[in-house]
């Protein structure tokens, strides 16, 4: 790990002030004069001991007062502040009241003690979890290299990887959390550094490879998360949320989805069904949401919404397996409505 200085945030402006690039920008583009922010540094840390970045100096972000709140507004939603940490949320009454995919997602992430470090903001903006872009032995499109390693047919390692949206990177986000938040239709809050403030809908914070093969999600050099803003659902709203892992102690999400239902009765009258670990982005299923828009959560119609969610796949050499697994999940997230 290279030496680097610590520079201690007093404010959202003070600390747009000392940036200069984003890990996407210095991991595609190395400079040796890199500030760059750090909350949980759980993400960041890592990039550093693998030698893949080289900061000179580290920008904390942790300590900002006001990002640590979780805030309510009647009748218009709740804002979790950048810093709040994994564990805040998962021990938050009215999370796991109003918020039930938020509350199962958070609590099905990492392990209690990197809960206990990681920001919601870190977890949004953390890059993607494929060994080949964890390596620096692996120059691959995302570091600005010539191939993406993962897809080749005999020799990539692709089990975890993409089964849809899957042309060139196939990594797939890291953030289980953000398919709840986008099945929620979360807004990302994001202030530059003229203090300027924007919502962005959690879909349009994430970028695809086919958009800009070298980043994962919008956010600028002068741009910092100071929120995530959740409406609030209403009285027939229902959630659930379903995290497959390899093995039960702490894993990276090999697939998961959430759902997201008005419900009258057992009459669907509108859903959001976002699946994570299946594309390089999380993404909705919007056929297998319009498919169930109106209709009873029948076991049939269940059935047919997850073969509609999965029509679009097509698996890399070593994981057609998620197309079974993800049609079960849908399946039971969607049963879990019930
Ligand atoms: C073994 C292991 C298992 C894990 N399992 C899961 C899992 O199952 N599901 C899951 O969702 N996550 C998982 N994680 C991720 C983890 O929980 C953290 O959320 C994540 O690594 C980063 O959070 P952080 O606060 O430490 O971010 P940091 O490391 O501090 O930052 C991450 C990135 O975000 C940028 N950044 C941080 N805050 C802001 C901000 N406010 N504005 C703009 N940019 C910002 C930083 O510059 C950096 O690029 C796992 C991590 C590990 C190590």
């Amino acid at each position: 790990m290279n030496k680097f200085s610590w520079y201690e945030a007093k404010s959202v402006e003070d600390a747009l002030s000392q940036a200069n690039t984003t890990l996407s920008e210095e991991l595609f583009k190395p400079s040796d004069q890199a500030a760059i922010f750090k909350s949980g540094g759980i993400d960041i840390l890592d990039f550093l001991k693998e030698g893949l970045i080289s900061p000179k100096t580290i920008i904390n972000i942790r300590e900002i007062p006001g990002l640590d709140k979780i805030s309510h507004e009647h009748g218009v939603g709740m804002t979790i502040g950048a810093n709040v940490t994994l564990a805040d949320i998962e021990h938050d009454g009215e999370i796991q009241k109003n918020y039930p995919a938020l509350y199962q997602a958070v609590a099905h992430a990492a392990t209690p003690q990197l809960r206990n470090m990681s920001t919601l903001g870190g977890n949004i903006a953390q890059r993607n979890r494929c060994w080949y872009f964890r390596s620096v032995e692996h120059p691959c499109f995302r570091k600005n290299g010539d191939r993406c390693f993962a897809r080749h047919s005999q020799t990539g390692q692709n089990e975890g990887h993409a089964i849809i949206d899957n042309g060139s990177c196939v990594s797939v986000h890291a953030s289980s959390i953000s398919t709840a938040l986008l099945a929620l239709q979360a807004k990302v809050v994001i202030v530059n550094d003229k203090m300027e403030k924007k919502e962005v809908p959690i879909e349009d914070f994430f970028v695809s490879p086919a958009q800009d093969v070298s980043r994962e999600n919008i956010l600028q050099k002068k741009d910092l998360i100071t929120g995530i803003k959740i409406p609030t659902p209403t009285a027939n709203t229902k959630s659930y949320y379903i995290k497959q892992v390899a093995r039960e102690s702490y894993d990276w999400s090999l697939a998961d989805v959430a759902v997201v239902a008005e419900m009258k009765g057992n009459t669907c009258q509108s859903i959001t069904i976002a699946l994570g670990a299946a594309a390089p982005t999380p993404i909705r299923s919007y056929e297998a949401e319009a498919l169930l828009k109106g209709k009873q959560l029948s076991d049939q119609n269940i059935m047919k919404a997850a073969e509609k969610a999965m029509e679009v796949a097509r698996p890399l050499s070593k994981n057609g397996y998620k197309v079974p697994l993800f049609k079960s999940i849908i399946s039971r997230a969607l049963k879990g409505l019930a």
